[in-house]
C-alpha cells in the first residue's frame, strides 16, 4: 500500500493543475493509525463531493469485541460514533477554502432514531472500523489548490479521528451506556410477544416533539403516566425494573377531546419500531417492529391489490379482488394500504382519524338506513377490524375522537385527557350496550392471504445509466418518474429513502423475474442487505453514491407498491 507521504508528494505535484488531475489521487494510503481511502473523486469543485473513507484496524480502534456481537449493540455503537465523528469534523467544515464545495467535510446526519448506516461500520469479528465521508476537494475556479486538501487530510481528519473514533480517547462509561440502552431496548422488544403486548410506553416518557420541524423532545412536556390497570413492569437487564403502559394485542381505541395528545401518542407508537437515542424521551417506547401506519393517500396508484375486504360492487363493475387504478380515492387508497400491509406480513395497524378517510372508517346508522347496502361499495374498517384480529392475528390501535361506534368492538378504550391516558373501557362498554352493535358482511378469507407478482421492467433493468434522484425523504425519481412516498409515514430518514431507491434498482435487475412474489422479492432483498450490508446493493461503481440507512421491509414493499411503472399482478 502507498504511504501518506506518497499522497502528499502527489498533491504537491498537481497543485495549480486543472481539476481532473485530482483523479490520480484515487487509492489507499497508510497514515499513522489509519488508512485513508479515496474512493471516488468529483469531476469539478461544484459537483457532488468526493467519497473518502477512514479505515482503522480493530486493534487500533480498540472497541471491545463483545459490543459488536449482537447487531443491535453494534448498530448503537456505530450510530454513536457517527454522531461523535460528525461533531468533530463540523469544526473543520469549510475551513479549507476555495470555490464551490471546496473544503466541505460531511458525514451522515443522524436524527433521533438509531439506524444502521453505511456511514460507519464495525466488523464484528475483528473490530475493524470504516467511516465514510464526503470531502469537497479544494480548487480556485477549476485550478487545483492542493495545499488546502493537504490541510484536510493531514491535519483535520487525523485530529477528528483521533478525538472520536478510538476507544481509548472516549469516555468508556458513556460508550457502555449506549450499549446498555440498546440491550434494554432490545429486551423490551423481545419481551412484548410473550407478555401478549404489541407496544410498551414507559412511565416518564416524553412523547411530544419540540415543533413541527424539530424532532427534539418538547421542553416542559407532561411526562407519560400509565393508567394503573395497564401498568406492566419490564425487568431490564441493565436499568432494572421499568414500569409503563402495556398495550395488549387486540383492538385498542384511543379517544379524547381535540388537542389532548391522541395523535402524539400514536406517532410515538409509529416510530417505536425503531430504537431512539438517549435523552430522546422515547427511549423506552417500543412497538412491535412490523407495525404499519395506515392512512388515506388519494392519488396513489394501485396494482391488482385485493381490496375486497372493504370495497365491493363498484359502479363500473370492476373486480375489487384485483383492484387497479392510477388515481385512488381516499377510501380505496386506505383499503389498499391495509391489504398491502397484510401482504407485507404486518401484525399491527396504527390508524389516526386525522389522516383517514371518514367513509373508510365508519358508516353511521342513519346513513345505513337511508343508503341501502347494495348502493354502498364500502364495508368500513369498523366491520373488519375484529375479523382481522381473529382470523389473521393483526392487532389495531385506532385514534378516533369523534365516533363512539368503535366502542363496541374495541378490547381496550384509552382516553387521553390533558396528555394523560385513562382506561375507560368499562364505562365505554356500558354506554355502548344501549345502542345496536355493528353488523358485518361475510368476508372471503382469500382476501387476507394474497401475494402478487411484480413483472420485469426491462426499460430500467437493462439501462446501464439509470438516473436515480432522491429529493428529501418523501420523493424519489427513477429515470424521471416520480415516486411519492408521503404515505409512508414511518420512513424516518432520507438515507432510508436513498437505500430504498438502490434496493429497488437491484430488485429490478436481479430479483424481479415475473415469477417471484412481491413478498419473496422483499424478503430476499432484506436478507441480502442484513447479511452483506447496504453496500451490497449500491456499490456498482466501486463507491457508494450516498450515505444509506437501513429501511424496513414494510417501507420497501410500500415503495414498490407506489412505483407506477412497476406492474404487479395477482
Ligand atoms: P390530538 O390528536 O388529541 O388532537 P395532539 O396529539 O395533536 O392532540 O396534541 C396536541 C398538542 O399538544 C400538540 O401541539 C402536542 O405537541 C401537544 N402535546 C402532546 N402531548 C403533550 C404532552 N405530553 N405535554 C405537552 N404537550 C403535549
Ligand atoms: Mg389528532
Amino acid at each position: 500500500m502507498k504511504r501518506s507521504d506518497d499522497l502528499k508528494n502527489l498533491l504537491y505535484a498537481i497543485n495549480r493543475k486543472g481539476y481532473p488531475a485530482y483523479k490520480d489521487t484515487r487509492g489507499q494510503y497508510q497514515f499513522p493509525g489509519f488508512v485513508l481511502s479515496i474512493d471516488h473523486v468529483q469531476g469539478d469543485p461544484f459537483a457532488s463531493p468526493s467519497k473518502v473513507s477512514i479505515i482503522i484496524e480493530g486493534k487500533q480502534a480498540g472497541f471491545p469485541l463483545a459490543y459488536l456481537q449482537k447487531p443491535w449493540t453494534r448498530i448503537a455503537l456505530q450510530d454513536d460514533l457517527t454522531r461523535r465523528f460528525g461533531q468533530e469534523i463540523e469544526k473543520y467544515n469549510f475551513k479549507a477554502k476555495g470555490s464551490g464545495k471546496s473544503g466541505l467535510i460531511s458525514v451522515s446526519r443522524c436524527g433521533q432514531e438509531v439506524l444502521e448506516r453505511t456511514c460507519c461500520a464495525l466488523q464484528p469479528d475483528t473490530g475493524k472500523l470504516t467511516v465514510r465521508l464526503e470531502v469537497g476537494f479544494p480548487a480556485n475556479g477549476r485550478t487545483i489548490n492542493s495545499s488546502e486538501l493537504i490541510k484536510i487530510f493531514f491535519e483535520f481528519l487525523p485530529r477528528a479521528a483521533q478525538a472520536s473514533l478510538l476507544y481509548k480517547s472516549l469516555n468508556h462509561q458513556e460508550i457502555e451506556d449506549v450499549i446498555h440502552l440498546a440491550e434494554d431496548q432490545h429486551f423490551i422488544r423481545e419481551a412484548l410477544p410473550a407478555m401478549g403486548l404489541c407496544a410498551f410506553v414507559a412511565d416518564g416518557a416524553i412523547l411530544p416533539r419540540r415543533s413541527g420541524v424539530s424532532q427534539l423532545p418538547m421542553k416542559n412536556a407532561v411526562p407519560f403516566r400509565s393508567p394503573d390497570s395497564l401498568r406492566v413492569t419490564m425487568e431490564l437487564p441493565h436499568r432494572g425494573p421499568v414500569t409503563g403502559m402495556g398495550i395488549p394485542r387486540g383492538i385498542t381505541l384511543i379517544v379524547g377531546g381535540g388537542y389532548h395528545g391522541k395523535s402524539t401518542l400514536l406517532k410515538a407508537l409509529e416510530l417505536g419500531v425503531y430504537n431512539h437515542i438517549r435523552n430522546d424521551g422515547r427511549e423506552y417506547v417500543i412497538t412491535d417492529d412490523s407495525a404499519l401506519k395506515i392512512r388515506a393517500e388519494d392519488g396513489r396508484c394501485i396494482h391488482h391489490t385485493d381490496v375486497s375486504l372493504f370495497i365491493n360492487n363498484l359502479p363500473g363493475g370492476a373486480d375489487t379482488r384485483v383492484f387497479t387504478t392510477e388515481d385512488a380515492s381516499g377510501s380505496t387508497s386506505q383499503a389498499a394500504n391495509v391489504a398491502e400491509g397484510l401482504e407485507a406480513g404486518t401484525s399491527l395497524f396504527l390508524i389516526d382519524e386525522d389522516t383517514s378517510a371518514t367513509n373508510f372508517m365508519i358508516r353511521d346508522e342513519l346513513m345505513q338506513e337511508v343508503i341501502s347496502r347494495d348502493k354502498e361499495p364500502i364495508t368500513p374498517f369498523i366491520e373488519r377490524v375484529r375479523p382481522l384480529y381473529q382470523k389473521a392475528g393483526v392487532s389495531s390501535v385506532i385514534v378516533a375522537g369523534s365516533s363512539g361506534a368503535y366502542f363496541y368492538i374495541a378490547d381496550l378504550v384509552i382516553q387521553m385527557d390533558c396528555y394523560q391516558p385513562f382506561d375507560i373501557t368499562a364505562l365505554a362498554k356500558e354506554k355502548a350496550a344501549a345502542y345496536t352493535p355493528v353488523s358485518s358482511l361475510p368476508m372471503s378469507e382469500s382476501a387476507l392471504d394474497f401475494r402478487r407478482v411484480p413483472e420485469p421492467l426491462p426499460a430500467i433493468a437493462r439501462d446501464p445509466r439509470v438516473k436515480l434522484k432522491v429529493m428529501g425523504r418523501e420523493t424519489v425519481s427513477i429515470n424521471r418518474e416520480q415516486i411519492d412516498l408521503r404515505g409512508l409515514e414511518q420512513l424516518a430518514d432520507q438515507e432510508q429513502t436513498e437505500a430504498l431507491a438502490y434496493m429497488t434498482l437491484y430488485a429490478l435487475r436481479r430479483l424481479i423475474d415475473g415469477k417471484r412474489s412481491l413478498p419473496a422479492v422483499a424478503d430476499q432483498l432484506m436478507k441480502l442487505v442484513q447479511e452483506k450490508g447496504l453496500e451490497a446493493v449500491a456499490m456498482e461503481n466501486g463507491w457508494l453514491p450516498a450515505g444509506l440507512a437501513m429501511p424496513r421491509k414494510q417501507e420497501l414493499m410500500g415503495f414498490l407498491n407506489r412505483f407506477r411503472s412497476l406492474k404487479i399482478r395477482s
